[in-house]
């Protein structure tokens, strides 16, 4: 039970692992990691918009991540 997951953070493209992820939400039966509580803000807010596009090519350019 010590495994991690890598995941990428769906609003920025940050690649993350699940046990340190610092926050988590649940869309669509499906679980997304975030690199800060800023980033579940921003999927919060418009879910379609970043779970819809398979994660991997971050739209908005760099700088939630500070
Ligand atoms: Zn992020």
């Amino acid at each position: 039970m010590t495994s991690t997951t890598a995941v990428k953070d769906p609003v920025c493209g940050m690649d993350i692992e699940t046990a340190t992820a610092a926050g988590q939400t649940e869309y669509k039966g499906q679980t997304f990691y975030f690199c800060g509580s800023k980033c579940k803000e921003k999927f919060d807010l418009k879910p379609d918009q970043y779970s819809g596009k398979a994660a991997g090519t971050p739209k908005s350019g760099p700088g939630c991540c500070g």
